[in-house]
């Protein structure tokens, strides 16, 4: 039995990666601040003597009494919404939050792993986006915050991986959709579910043409873990190469939902990426990891867990603010 530390354990994909440990027979202490987690997404984790969790904020000094097998990093925001309400807290998270998490691996000698970013590659100039790509990064606009603080963070953790020896992993997370994401965080696939179940139309932002590649959460935590388990250091793109535009993503989630909704369209947030896409050659080839399930299926599941909110979680709704020039 393996102890895992997993940071970020009560929000989406933090808490689908609790489970997958657990699954796995491992002993598992989660940490979450709650700021954007949600404690819901592991109640059910409570009961068991294999779980305990931990409310403490990972920019502030880590300490974990006994051993550490693996330290898993997965606390940041991650939806543009709250880098835009929370920009500060995003870099805090992403720099000092990794740099104490790096101090606790090499003290434990335990295995290290970020979750870092599609975001990296920016509005990529190449398609699809292969590791080696360096990135169209806007600094200083408003998705910056998380950008920036992700670049940070691949950077420190090859540092530390380079200078102590730490033994390191770096996974490029892309788009990743499926049950637990919160309805409210702002990005497209809860945002329409939201607009779909409370009966209003469609929100487009732009002329719909920028592309996503979605990947279901199963196929997304199995490729992490798998590369986790892997002895590959550099980062790799976890992600499902199955790119579609935004307005036909809309008219897919428009039939699956049944309802006779229109689309609507609204200003393009500012530095949105217009195309992205994984080159997952990499994953294939060394962990032989591919996605198995498909949009129809994964969005049919996903619609499925967004009915179980109640009419009060579907009314606390959030609106974007397109301009980026945010204040408190
Ligand atoms: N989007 C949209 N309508 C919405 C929310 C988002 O058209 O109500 C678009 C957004 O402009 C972007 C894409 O959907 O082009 C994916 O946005 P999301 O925030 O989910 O993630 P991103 O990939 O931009 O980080």
């Amino acid at each position: 039995m393996k102890r895992v530390l997993i940071t970020g354990a009560a929000g989406f994909l933090g808490s689908h990666l609790c489970d997958r440990f657990i699954k796995e027979g491992h002993y598992v202490i989660g940490m979450d601040n709650l700021i954007t987690g949600d404690l819901k997404n592991i109640e059910h984790l409570f009961k068991l003597e294999q779980f305990e969790f931990y409310h403490h904020d990972v920019t502030k000094f880590v300490h974990v009494p006994g051993k550490l097998d693996y330290i898993l990093h997965f606390a940041s925001p991650a939806s543009p919404i709250d880098y835009l309400k929370i920009p500060i807290q995003t870099l805090k998270v992403g720099a000092l939050g990794t740099h104490n998490l790096l101090g606790l691996a090499k003290e434990k000698k335990a295995r290290f792993m970020i979750a870092s970013t599609s975001e990296v590659y920016g509005d990529p100039l190449v398609h699809p986006q292969t590791e080696e790509y360096y990135g169209n990064v806007n600094t200083i606009g408003p998705r910056g915050v998380y950008d920036e603080a992700k670049r940070f963070q691949e950077s420190i953790t090859m540092a530390y991986h380079r200078f102590h020896g730490l033994d390191t992993r770096i996974v490029r997370i892309f788009n990743t959709y499926g049950p637990r994401m919160r309805l409210n965080d702002g990005r497209v696939i809860p945002a329409f579910m939201g607009q779909a179940l409370r009966g209003e139309d469609l929100t487009v932002f732009g002329d719909g043409s920028q592309t996503r590649s979605f990947c279901y959460v199963d196929d997304e935590i199995e490729g992490i873990y798998r590369l986790l388990m892997s002895d590959y250091t550099l980062p790799m793109n976890i992600g499902n190469p199955h790119e579609i535009t935004i307005k036909a993503f809309a008219e897919e989630v428009i039939k699956l939902t049944g309802t006779d909704q229109k689309i609507v369209y609204k200003p393009l947030p500012k530095d949105d990426p217009m195309q992205r896409q994984p080159d997952i050659s990499k994953a294939k080839e060394m962990l032989g990891w591919e996605p198995q399930v498909g949009r129809e299926e994964g969005m049919r599941k996903t619609f499925e867990y967004f009915k179980t909110l109640s009419r009060e979680d579907l009314e606390k709704t959030e609106h974007r603010d397109f301009t980026g020039h945010n204040r408190k």
